[in-house]
């Protein structure tokens, strides 16, 4: 990532009272999250790839921190409460499917429940991003959510919605859909709720 491209998005998203912060490898970022959130706080955890790579729900587990992730569940039910208790944690931590340099945070979701954490409820958010997901403009990154997140997400969860074979969203009614929810963040009213980690390295999709 160069400097120049740096300075333009920590600038933009202060401007929107997002804090910025870069790293080098995602190993970095889950020493930071580790350091910041206190053994004592509830924790939300979305489920995402670049998470998963992470492993910071087991670390976070291990050390004593309650943790509400759903991919912990062992059935539909415990899902649908894990997704529930992520609401109202002291923290909650996700990926995020695009950002735009201009200072947006775009995601699509499924059932909305990730979508939901990040925009009320958690007192503090922690929002992780690859440098593939970093797009120009607004309009470039909800393309990038619709056309290749979507998708492949569609593929990780075992649904078979059109844009998999079409390679592209044709905004289907398909039973197989799996993005019910379109969101983008256009900044924060508390400047003190939520931080973005961008991390030099290729991760999630
Ligand atoms: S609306 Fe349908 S085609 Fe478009 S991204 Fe979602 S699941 Fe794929």
């Amino acid at each position: 990532m160069l400097d120049n491209q740096r300075v333009k998005i920590r600038d933009n998203f202060k401007s929107r009272n997002v804090e910025v912060e870069f790293f080098k490898s995602l190993d970095e970022v889950k020493n930071r999250v580790l350091n910041l959130i206190s053994r004592e706080s509830t924790v939300g955890v979305a489920n995402s790839q670049t998470l998963k790579n992470m492993m910071i729900s087991q670390e976070l587990t291990n050390r004593g921190n309650t943790v509400y992730d759903k991919t912990f569940a062992k059935n539909k039910e415990e899902s649908i409460l894990l997704k529930k208790k992520a609401l109202l944690t002291d923290w909650y931590i996700t990926g995020t499917n695009a950002i735009s340099i201009e200072g947006h945070i775009v995601n699509i979701d499924h059932s909305g429940n990730r979508v939901a954490a990040m925009a009320y409820g958690p007192d503090k958010v922690v929002v992780v991003v690859s440098k593939n997901k970093i797009e120009e403009t607004l309009e470039k990154a909800i393309t990038r959510a619709r056309n290749h997140a979507a998708p492949l997400n569609a593929i990780r969860a075992g649904y078979k919605p059109p844009c998999i074979e079409q390679k592209q969203c044709i905004d289907c009614k398909s039973k197989e859909r799996v993005c019910y929810n379109l969101s983008i963040i256009e900044g924060q009213f508390d400047p003190e709720r939520m931080r973005l980690f961008i991390v030099d390295e290729e991760a999630g999709f």
